[in-house]
């Protein structure tokens, strides 16, 4: 049981993470959406779909890294530091909004919707459920009656 939930969670973060890697250059909606995806698959609450999902971002963002660096894209800027190092911080700071967004979308995804949806309103009933109300008998007469009622219906016996 233990292992299942595991090896789901694994999956979820790595499908995460491939689906970063290949939708993080749609802003905003593709780290979204590999967050939910991650979300979806972990499950248990808008943190832990946070986390997970954050952690598969960053497994995205150092695959994306290592591809970059491998091909040799930044390369041509090579004897230019100053654009070498402006790219650098742009990939850096669209990689840190991309993990925000996944870590975003996996929390929603996630999260029990309906308790997204009850949130901030009021719970409809508040009164006592039958099988809440305490009964007590009647000192008088044994009757069962309401703890809560002054009189006893039966006989009309204080308590
Ligand atoms: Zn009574």
């Amino acid at each position: 049981m233990e292992w299942g939930r595991r090896f789901r969670e694994a999956a979820a973060v790595l499908l995460g993470a491939a689906a970063y890697t290949v939708l993080s250059w749609v802003p905003i909606a593709g780290p979204f959406i590999s967050g939910a995806i991650v979300g979806y698959g972990v499950s248990g609450g808008f943190k832990r779909g946070m986390r997970w999902a954050a952690l598969s971002a960053g497994m995205g963002c150092g695959a994306l890294a290592y591809l970059i660096l491998s091909t040799g894209i930044l390369a041509w800027g090579g004897n230019q530091i100053v654009l070498s190092a402006f790219i650098g911080w742009v990939l850096i700071v669209y990689s840190a909004f991309g993990v925000l967004f996944a870590s975003l979308g996996g929390g929603i995804a996630a999260a029990d919707i309906g308790s997204i949806f009850r949130f901030g309103f009021p719970k409809g009933d508040e009164r006592p459920r039958p099988d809440e109300i305490e009964y007590v008998l009647c000192p008088s007469c044994g009757h069962g009656r309401k703890a809560s009622a002054k009189a006893c219906d039966s006989c009309g016996g204080q308590r």
